[in-house]
């Protein structure tokens, strides 16, 4: 029996279906709700590890359900979102969701996603302890030093660069909308500056990345933001 137990918010009945069946073929835990107010009583007198949600229910807005849980637990919710969501699904990144699906999306996507969150919720269960050096794939960041290694050779990295690669790296798993990562890098969020993110984004790439025009490394989330990737 997977220990995972998944909170299930959507008040479409086929796709909830689609979602509870799909959960149960691969042995997980799961609670369902199909309204906001549910989600909320569900997630707080459950406490499961991972919540997905649909944004477009009928009481409350998704985005609402967050805020309210977000006040009391750091647990991973991933929204499911139409396609005619797409700016409601970067309000729910930026009020503390993890990762999306977009509808219609296959049982493979699904749990793929599953799985990303997983191992992130691993990683920072056994990061209890706030560790000096970062390590993925062959990507190494020595936070004391302040240097960057990629197959034990130096990077050499300027101060934007190192400090946008440090929030991707804390955040592996977690896709951050442009708007957070200029907020948390730059200190602010001009949407023109979506356009020298991007270049600095190019350029840290070029650094890091065996092949930029596949990156390995930093994922692309195209009009949304990027996200750091484990590497096996
Ligand atoms: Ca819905």
């Amino acid at each position: 029996m997977n220990k995972f137990q998944i909170l299930v918010v959507e008040d479409d009945a086929p796709v909830r279906n689609l979602i509870t069946t799909t959960l149960k073929a691969h042995n997980y835990r799961f609670i369902t709700a199909t309204n906001g107010e549910g989600a909320v009583m569900e997630a707080a007198s459950h406490n499961p590890d991972i919540i997905l949600l649909d944004l477009g229910l009928p009481d409350l807005d998704g985005v609402e359900v967050i805020t309210r849980i977000r006040g009391w637990s750091n647990v991973p919710i991933i929204v499911i979102s139409a396609r005619s969501e797409d700016s409601d699904k970067i309000d729910a990144l930026d009020a503390g969701a993890d990762d999306y699906l977009t509808k219609p999306f296959s049982v493979d996507e699904l749990l793929a996603r599953l799985r990303v969150t997983q191992r992130r919720l691993a990683l920072i269960r056994n990061n209890t302890v706030q560790d000096s050096c970062y390590e993925n794939g062959q990507l190494c960041i020595d936070y004391a030093k302040r240097c960057v290694y990629m197959a034990d050779e130096e990077l050499h990295l300027t101060p934007m660069e190192y400090k946008l690669l440090c929030l991707l790296a804390k955040n592996t798993g977690k896709v951050l909308t442009h708007k957070y990562i200029l907020t948390n890098v730059w200190g602010n969020s001009l949407e023109s500056d979506v356009g020298s993110l991007r270049v600095f984004m190019a350029t840290l790439r070029k650094k890091l990345e065996k092949t930029p025009g596949a990156p390995q490394y930093i994922q692309t989330h195209i009009g949304v933001g990027y996200r750091m990737i484990r590497v096996e």
